[in-house]
């Protein structure tokens, strides 16, 4: 039983989620139109795809010893009894749109990007949030390592776009089916005679299900006892040795420079060769702008034909954390005044006037005295403050940066704030 005169409970937002508030919201719109036109140019169409999907999308690439799975995955039942997931990363929604859509069969190349929300019940810390967002591209269809080369230079000019600089381009290759399974039987081996020099999770799961993991382990102890473990790059077969070759030389070409990583690695079986990380020099482990690979099984396991596929993804909270912020442009460009009560239906119909011609303005609100509505007008960010009078009094107009005032006619303070082109009245 609440208290009598209780008042009702306040009700915030989930831990581990974020409201983005106009200031913000005005430079994320900035960023995803800066990315839509960069991924536009290298060739992406945009896919939108649901943040709901059937949860064996996602368990059954993941596999059950993954930590998305066992600890991160949003999983529920609908009313109907249906097995649902909120998607935990990119990638799958847009291989399963791909097969559904029989996008394959349609010819050419296809190269997909999406921008959206992603969730993760994941321990809330600084820059992580268990709804963040991402944006990534996916390309279908071309095996070539000039595909490579090409969707991480496109990963470059989206961090240059948005001013994002210093960070170092780390490369491996995961091998492929011809050679990664002996490799990873004799690496199981070299680990398990060290796995008690191991973390938990390294001794146990990653040697079991995913050994190749214990390689990208963050923890100090693991990256000492593995330091000497033999590598795949000793061990690729020819076809992913020049797969290898060819992909430097055309990241070469391109003038973009990479470091090897030989700890680099991606756990799951539909990985295949190439992958890669970009790291801001000044980052911690946990600092990642930009991750991804080639996944050339991924379509054929979630019951596609075949299909060579790359990309990658990027949050993009962490991107615009590490861009310079933007100077933001003045949202509203007048605000409108009424100087004496009665002259504000004078002021409401101006203001209409003003919007209809394409100018973004804000009115002083009505009953509000004339030293109240000019505090309004100085902080809302506006670039002119509009005066009006009773009867047909000409219009004050002031530059708020210079505070230079005139007075115009209506017609002609229209004119001057409309747009070029905007049609007026
Ligand atoms: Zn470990
Ligand atoms: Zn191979």
């Amino acid at each position: 039983m609440p208290e009598p005169n209780s008042r009702p409970r306040k009700i915030q937002s989930v831990r581990g989620t974020h409201d983005l508030l106009p200031v913000e919201a005005a430079r994320w719109h900035a960023a995803e139109l800066t990315i839509r036109g960069v991924l536009a140019r290298y060739g992406f169409g945009e896919v939108r795809t649901p943040v709901f999907e059937e949860a064996d999308l996602f368990r059954r690439p993941l596999g059950e010893g993954s930590d998305v799975v066992a600890k991160e995955l949003y999983e529920f039942t609908d009313k109907g009894g249906d097995r649902l997931a909120l998607r935990p990363e990119g990638t799958a929604p847009v291989v399963r749109a791909f097969i559904e859509h029989s996008l394959h069969q349609q010819g050419g190349r296809h190269k997909l990007f999406y921008l959206g929300p992603i969730f993760r019940y994941d321990r809330p810390q600084k820059g992580r949030y268990r709804q963040h967002h991402q944006v990534g591209v996916e390309a279908f269809g071309n095996g070539a390592p000039s595909q490579d080369a090409e969707v991480m230079a496109a990963g470059d000019a989206v961090l240059a776009s948005l001013g994002v600089t210093g960070y170092e381009r780390r490369i491996n290759t995961n091998g492929d089916p011809a050679c990664r399974p002996a490799y990873e039987t004799a690496l199981r081996a070299w680990v398990a005679e060290r796995k008690d020099r191991l973390c938990r999770d390294c001794a146990g799961p990653r040697l079991e299900h995913n050994v190749m993991r214990v390689l990208d382990c963050k923890v100090e102890s693991c990256r000492t006892a593995t330091a000497d473990a033999p590598r795949l790059m000793d061990h690729l077969c020819p076809a992913c040795r020049t797969h290898h070759d060819a992909v430097l030389s055309c990241l070469r070409t391109l003038g973009i420079e990479v470091v090897p990583d030989p700890r680099l690695v991606r756990g799951f079986d539909y990985y295949s060769r190439t992958c890669f990380e970009y790291v801001p020099h000044d980052a911690g482990q946990q600092g990642t702008l930009l991750g991804g690979g080639r996944y050339d099984g991924l379509v054929e396991l979630l019951g596609g034909p075949a299909t060579p596929a790359v990309g990658w993804g990027m949050g993009l909270e962490r991107v615009l954390a590490a861009a310079p912020a933007a100077p933001s442009a003045a949202a509203l460009t007048a605000y409108v005044l009424s100087t004496a009560p009665a002259a504000f239906g004078r002021a409401l119909a101006l203001a209409q006037a003003l919007r209809r011609a394409g100018v973004a303005c804000e009115l002083g609100a009505e009953g509000k005295s004339l030293n109240s509505q000019l505090r309004a007008s100085g902080t809302c960010g506006a670039a002119w403050a509009v005066f009006v009078g009773e009867g047909a009094s000409p219009i004050g107009l002031k530059d708020l940066a210079t505070h230079a005032q005139e007075d115009l006619p209506e017609a002609e303070l229209l004119r001057r704030l409309a747009p070029p082109g905007a049609v007026i009245g």
